[in-house]
């Protein structure tokens, strides 16, 4: 039988970090959303008490919790592992402010790359770091496949070279794990991670971006010239397997994106609940026991935007449930991130409109602003329909692009 309810165990991660969120990423989010690039020192303390709930085991509301092996061990009956918990976290957390769970010490995506292909020994290099992920290039977005960064093998190093632009916390972040590729002519294959630490010569940090929305986090160009990382910090094989193709480092999304997925469902909590309290004190009563048609209009819409809510969330659950249980789950972290992605981003701007809030004296201005990135990054909307497409009809990237 489905149980839709989340686990019981999970309660006190859950009251945890939605207390945290509430005391105090609410209280300083409008201040950091003004004063953007300038580093919230209110989540030292914080991301301490999220290293400790990483480091008991219990999961985290961040990137770090994601290590699918340790999730894995048991794979006997129904497990709610490091990914349920993570994304149950990370909803309270974003419920309280995503940018700034964006910006919190060591929970960045490269975290979240580390925990899902680093071997055990990278994993004691690199598992206390705080580390972005370097993905995106000025002429590569959505198709990862054509980055243009090489490494180039020199002795016991490799030596990078290329440029990569919006780096979430690539000012911040202690390290950032750099795509590039080993042999532009082996195509997906040859496109490997590289964890680069901060201070390395040739990595320079270019600028930071002034953003519409989630202006608490920042988001960096960055370059590399002639940067030599030793060898050991490949993450995942050296090997460039033409059948394997792109698995190795595509294998991070299918932990991420459920996380993104939290992160809007978070948001899209945040908006339904104001909304409905400024409706409640307009005399607008939502009824869940009559027909939407027959009641007031601004409740039939908000009955609509809960209805969107809901599913985005159950199919969030589900992506990182399977991924605690070792399911394939690419398609499921793709409808999770696809349709939670989009209802953020309807619902806060509906939420604007049915609470006529659109001056900084609400916050639902502010969420309006912070959603459409989470339409956007580990994979824009289209993207996802594409997988979603590929995997139901059995393409491959080749035949559905
Ligand atoms: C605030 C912010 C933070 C970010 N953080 C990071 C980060 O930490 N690390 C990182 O590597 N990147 C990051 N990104 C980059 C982000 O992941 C990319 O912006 C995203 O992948 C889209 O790439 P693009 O902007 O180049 O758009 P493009 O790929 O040029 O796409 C433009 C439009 O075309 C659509 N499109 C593209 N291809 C297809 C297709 N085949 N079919 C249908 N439609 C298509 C896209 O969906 C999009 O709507 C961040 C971006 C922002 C704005």
């Amino acid at each position: 039988m489905i149980n839709l309810e989340p686990p019981k165990k999970a309660g006190a991660l859950i009251n945890q970090a939605y207390q945290a969120a509430s005391q105090v990423l609410r209280p300083i989010s409008r201040k950091y959303d003004r004063a953007e690039h300038a580093y919230p020192k209110e989540l030292d303390m914080f991301a301490a008490v999220l290293d400790g709930l990483n480091s008991s085991g219990q999961g985290g509301a961040g990137a770090a919790g994601v290590r699918r092996e340790s999730s894995a061990k048991d794979s006997s009956g129904n497990r709610n592992g490091g990914n349920l918990r993570t994304v149950l976290g990370t909803i309270e957390m974003c419920w309280g402010d995503v940018a700034l769970l964006l910006s919190m010490p060591r929970q960045g995506l490269g975290n979240a790359a580390i925990a899902s292909v680093a071997n055990d020994e990278q994993l004691a290099r690199f598992g206390k770091l705080w580390a972005a992920m370097a993905i995106t290039e000025p002429d590569c977005g959505s198709d990862s496949a054509a980055i243009t960064t090489t490494a180039v093998e020199d002795g016991d190093s490799y030596v990078l070279n290329g440029e990569k632009i919006f780096v979430t916390s690539g000012q911040r972040a202690d390290a950032v794990v750099v795509w590039a590729t080993l042999d532009r002519s082996a195509g997906r294959a040859a496109i490997k991670s590289f964890v680069v630490e901060k201070g390395t010569p040739g990595f320079e940090v270019v600028r930071l971006e002034h953003k519409l929305g989630i202006r608490a986090s920042d988001t960096a160009v960055l370059r590399f010239e002639n940067c030599r990382v030793p060898k050991e910090n490949l993450l995942g094989s050296a090997e460039v397997d033409t059948k394997k193709g792109f698995a190795g480092v595509m294998q991070t999304f299918d932990n991420t994106r459920p996380l993104v997925a939290a992160m809007a469902i978070g948001v899209a909590r945040a908006a339904l609940e104001e909304t409905a309290r400024i409706l409640a004190d307009a005399g607008v009563v939502v009824d869940y026991d009559k027909a939407a048609n027959i009641q007031h209009a601004a409740a039939a819409a908000y009955l609509e935007l809960e209805a969107d809510y809901e599913a985005a969330y159950l199919l969030t659950l589900e992506s990182a449930w399977m991924a605690d249980n070792r399911k394939p789950n690419s398609l499921q972290a793709s409808m999770a991130k696809a349709k939670a992605g989009r209802s953020v981003v309807d619902i806060t701007l509906r939420c604007v409109e049915l609470a006529g809030a659109y001056s900084e004296e609400s916050l639902l201005e502010k969420w309006a602003r912070d959603a459409k990135i989470l339409d956007i990054f580990e994979g824009t909307q289209q993207i996802q329909q594409l997988i979603v497409a590929r995997r139901v009809l059995g393409k491959t990237s080749a035949e559905l692009k």
